[in-house]
């Protein structure tokens, strides 16, 4: 038995506009029925990958391959793609029915077929009943619903969603995330996702691709990006992390560093390094608590933020290095000006050589 064949594939593409390199060497490989989201900051290329699948951008050297054929070279019209974009992009003047039915139409589908299948769509986005409806008479949630409507009905081999939240307000946007998510599940379709929003990428993806300046940093499970994060970009990126520099001063058992702020703390490295390696240590704010842990580190809290269960503590821990605590309130909440100890185990933080 074979690998299974990823519904959706790329093979080391590159794409330019004019001299400008967007994407370079991008290769992943999709399974069928998953949820993959490509993440990263304002202008590194998501996008322009999302697009090269439609058939939007043409690729300067590589290949895409779709259930396991070439794409690259097939016109847009004969791509099965199912697309969402972040403005719903919705025909103003057609009702919700027209809309919908628009990829079917232009299939030459059937008409009891495509007002069934519509019918089927609108039920699976909790908008039944609303064919005769112009867009301007639905809400953003209910017209972005509407257009992921469009987008399944025709069963497209892949999903491909481009910000398809950031218009709507945070309440909407949470439900979305869950509803988008039921959906693909029911359908079982493919689906690649993009956005700059970390949480949304945590939340919903079965992998996450995280990328800086047209390249690929790291793909893993949310679990793994944010919990082995492979570069700094990757740590920093996904949630806030304490990046702080040091230099190993004992590499037998745990491993020993001593930070530029002056502490030393014991950590476990994934493997031996020499004694005067260069590292960064990783510690998420949410790693830290107050007066626990093994590596204890003290400093004067420079801001406190009470969130109810927990706070999160600014603090200068000396070497010009500032911490970040998101710790639960053991006892009482440390005022600012005052001194605090926090802690992680060595467990708790991750080593990056960077030497
Ligand atoms: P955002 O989250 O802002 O949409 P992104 O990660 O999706 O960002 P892309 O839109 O793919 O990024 O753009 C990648 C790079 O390519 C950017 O530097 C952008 O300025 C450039 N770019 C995008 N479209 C064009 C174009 N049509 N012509 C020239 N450069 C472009």
């Amino acid at each position: 038995m074979g690998a299974e064949q990823p519904a959706v594939e790329f093979r080391d593409i590159d794409i330019a506009y004019g001299k400008f390199v967007a994407v370079r060497d991008f290769s992943l490989s999709i399974r069928k029925g998953s949820f993959v989201t490509l993440l990263g900051p304002s202008g590194c290329g998501k996008t322009t990958i999302l697009r090269s699948i439609a058939g939007l951008v043409d690729i300067s050297g590589g290949q895409i391959m779709i259930d396991g054929r070439r794409v690259d070279d097939v016109p847009i019209y004969k791509r099965n793609i199912g697309l969402v974009f972040q403005s719903y992009a919705l025909f103003p003047h057609k009702s919700v029915f027209d809309n919908v039915a628009f990829g079917l139409k232009y299939r030459n589908v059937p008409k009891p077929e495509i007002a069934r299948k519509v019918g089927q769509a609108l039920d699976m986005v909790r908008l039944p009943g609303s064919e005769k409806k112009l867009p301007s008479q639905l809400s953003g949630g209910q017209q972005q619903r509407i257009a992921l409507a469009r987008a399944i009905v025709f069963e497209p081999q892949v999903l491909l969603l481009d910000e398809p939240l950031s218009a709507l307000d945070a309440n909407m946007r949470e439900e979305m995330r869950v509803e988008i998510k039921k959906i693909q599940k029911a359908t079982g379709i493919t689906a690649i996702f993009v956005t700059h929003d970390q949480e949304e990428a945590l939340s919903m993806s079965d992998r996450i691709v995280v990328m800086n300046a047209g390249s690929v940093e790291q793909i893993g499970t949310p679990e793994e990006v944010y919990e082995r994060p492979a570069t700094a970009f990757v740590a920093d990126f996904l949630g806030k992390a304490n990046m702080l520099a040091g230099t190993v001063s004992k590499s037998d058992g745990p491993t020993a560093i001593t930070l530029a702020a002056g502490q030393t703390v014991n950590v476990l490295s994934p493997k031996p390094l020499p004694k005067g390696n260069k590292v960064t240590v990783v510690v998420r704010p949410q790693k830290l608590s107050v007066a626990a842990g093994a590596n204890r580190l003290s400093g004067r809290v420079v801001s406190t933020s009470y969130l109810g269960g927990s706070a999160i503590y600014e603090i200068d821990i000396g070497g010009k290095t500032s911490l970040r605590a998101n710790a639960p309130i053991n006892g009482r909440v440390v005022r600012e000006g005052e001194t605090i100890e926090v802690g992680f185990d060595p467990g708790g933080c991750v080593l990056l050589d960077v030497s």
